[in-house]
């Protein structure tokens, strides 16, 4: 007779399915940080629909996206799946997993109770046209990350997939190993086989971000084993080996650049050349690492916003930037000469069909791959490489939680050597002009790169108020003084953040009256602050304001360890400056 419940590391006997089981849950009403957010509970044990099989967890891998899930941001995966019709009020995370196929629906061929397995987390609908077609199915609109965008993910007792998800698991790995792998390899494996004509080649270059990152770490394992030269960059000097012991032919540490972010505008000379010459020292710098002047067919891309105008600088003409993800921000910023001159290519990419999978999963199982399983949890702690992850503390490569198994180590069932993964990591010229210089008469405007400090022009004095100013005084007091923006500071006096017009604006917007009147300085402000220096060149600020597009800049001063606003320097400082005293217009 099967028990309701069995206890964590009691296993059922194999087909025996429980009522109920132990769930790490998210609900709406504690979102927040992970060790707020995941709760344990009993939980009704899934039913399974006719091409789906139901698996007893033996250990679970941990990534970002269950992060975003108990924070509520940037979706509630609760609410938008009961706006699908799914009667859930919780979620139950886990895209990642290793475990026994313990019941399998009545259409479901090719996996049967007891087979031991790893699941790839794309799920879709069987039925949808795009995928009755033949096409890919992550192409289609019924595509979901199962355990993030769909419920009852692998961190529970038993996990609900689609049949089309299980793969073999390796038999030399242990359960937290093979279940710590396949979501960033397969999706590494998609973004670097997937874009032909740009799938790694013989002695291709790549270039991989974040080399010691979950999707690095395969990146790096996937190239070498492709038989490409991968270059890896990463942000201290302790990656460095890590990254070399997995393949990587050379690697970079991005700290030693600062060219970082969105690009100058253009039209910003002096912050465009500075930027340019940035770039440039990279460039050399992945010369030396590669061994020789060549640049990288493909650039694998994950950090975004930060690295984007890099990683479309340094590509190889004809090559390609493939991206999964902006974790330092979403506006990457292009100059196009490079693009259409070189005829470089910027390939977006998420996760992976079943084909990439499985080959992914066969590079594994032959051994070629490493799973970079940096630290394993038990069940009881499953929520903090969460909150590792949220406080950006975790270790290198991927974590993993123990559920079904015992202990860390178990399940290997055939000894195999680890991978011999071997050691091992740009002609960049400018583009060709795209425009005719035309000679015309000097300019009256006095130029502003000639050493100028912001301390020349600043306003002295700067208007502030503190956290919780409500929204009408704040109004009132832009209007009073004719300014387009506040300081918000806290009980301390340290500025803390900034409330521009448009802030107050978009405030009102789609608010009732009453909700309105509930807000105060805090919950509008852009948190933080972007300044310079009395000291700063008037050139660095003006690059500061077109790479952030704002119009000006708080000056602070340091006191103690408090930096307290005591001016604004605003581009309009800046044409006053440029103009001669005599030649000023009458605005
Ligand atoms: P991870 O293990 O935290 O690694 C990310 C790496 O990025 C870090 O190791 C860090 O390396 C590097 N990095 C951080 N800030 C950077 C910056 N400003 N400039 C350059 N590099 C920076 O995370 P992951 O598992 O590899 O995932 C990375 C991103 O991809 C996340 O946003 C994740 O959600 C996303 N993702 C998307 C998919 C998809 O299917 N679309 C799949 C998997 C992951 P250093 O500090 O050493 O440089």
């Amino acid at each position: 007779m099967t028990k309701k419940l069995y206890e964590i590391g009691e296993q059922p006997p194999l087909g025996e399915v429980p009522e109920t089981m132990h769930a790490w849950v998210i609900r709406p009403e504690r979102f927040g940080e992970p060790k707020d957010s995941f709760q344990l509970e009993v939980i009704d044990t899934p039913e399974i629909a006719d091409n789906e099989v139901l698996v007893y967890v033996m250990a679970a891998g941990v990534n970002y996206n269950n992060v975003w899930a108990g924070l509520g941001l940037p979706v509630n995966v609760i609410a938008a799946r009961q706006k699908a019709g799914e009667k859930e009020a919780f979620h139950i995370g886990g895209s990642d997993a290793s475990g026994i196929v313990y019941k399998v629906g009545k259409n479901v061929s090719h996996v049967k109770v007891g087979d031991e397995v790893v699941a790839h987390c794309g799920t879709w609908d069987e039925h949808c046209p795009v995928v009755q077609r033949g096409e890919d199915p992550m192409f289609s609109p019924s595509f979901r990350i199962w355990g993030y965008e769909t419920n009852y993910g692998s961190f529970a007792q038993f996990t609900r997939v689609q049949a089309q998800q299980v793969l073999p698991k390796p038999r030399h790995l242990s359960w937290e190993e093979a279940a710590s792998y396949m979501l960033v390899g397969a999706t590494a494996y998609r973004q670097l086989t997937g874009w032909e004509p740009h799938a790694v080649k013989h002695d291709d270059v790549v270039l991989i971000w974040g080399g010691a990152g979950g999707l690095g770490s395969m990146a790096i394992q996937i190239v070498k084993a492709l038989g490409g030269i991968p270059i890896a960059v990463v942000s201290s000097p302790d990656k460095v080996d890590y990254c070399m012991n997995l393949g990587a032919k050379g690697v970079i540490n991005r700290k030693e650049f600062d060219h970082w972010g969105m690009l100058p505008h253009w039209k910003d000379a002096v912050g465009y050349g500075k930027w340019l010459s940035g770039v440039r020292k990279f460039g050399k710098a992945l010369w030396d690492a590669i061994g020789e002047k060549r640049s990288p067919r493909i650039v694998f891309e994950h950090p975004g916003e930060s690295t984007m105008p890099t990683s479309l600088f340094v590509t190889d003409t004809g090559g390609m930037v493939v991206i999964c993800a902006g974790t330092t921000g979403y506006n990457a910023t292009v100059d196009l000469r490079y693009l259409w001159m070189r005829q470089k290519r910027v390939q977006g990419s998420h996760f992976a069909n079943r084909d990439q999978a499985d080959q992914f999963n066969r590079l594994v199982l032959e051994n070629k791959i490493d799973p970079c399983l940096s630290r394993t949890f038990t069940w009881n702690h499953l929520w903090e490489p969460h909150q590792l992850m949220h406080d950006n503390q975790h270790p290198h490569g991927n974590m993993a939680v123990l559920v079904g198994a015992n202990e860390a180590g178990q399940g290997i069932s055939i000894q195999a050597q680890r991978p011999d993964l071997g050691t091992g990591v740009l002609d960049q010229g400018e583009p060709e002009e795209t425009y005719t210089t035309v000679k015309r008469p000097a300019l009256s405007l006095k130029p502003v790169d000639d050493g100028t400090t912001v301390g020349v022009l600043m306003h002295e004095g700067v208007l502030t108020c503190p956290t919780s100013t409500g929204l009408d005084e704040v109004a009132g007091l832009m209007v009073k003084h004719s300014i387009h923006a506040l300081v918000v500071t806290d009980a301390e006096d340290a500025a803390v953040g900034v409330i521009s017009q448009t802030d107050l604006v978009l405030a009102r917007q789609g608010r009732s009256n009453k909700e309105r009147c509930l807000m105060n300085a805090e919950d509008i402000m852009t948190p933080g602050l972007v300044t310079c220096r009395r000291t700063t060149p008037v050139s660095e600020a003006i690059t500061t304001m077109t790479r952030q597009g704002i119009h000006r800049l708080v000056v602070v001063e340091q006191r103690g360890k408090r930096s307290v606003p005591v001016g604004v320097v605003s581009m309009t400082d800046i044409i006053r400056r440029m103009l001669d005293e005599e030649d000023k217009p009458n605005f």
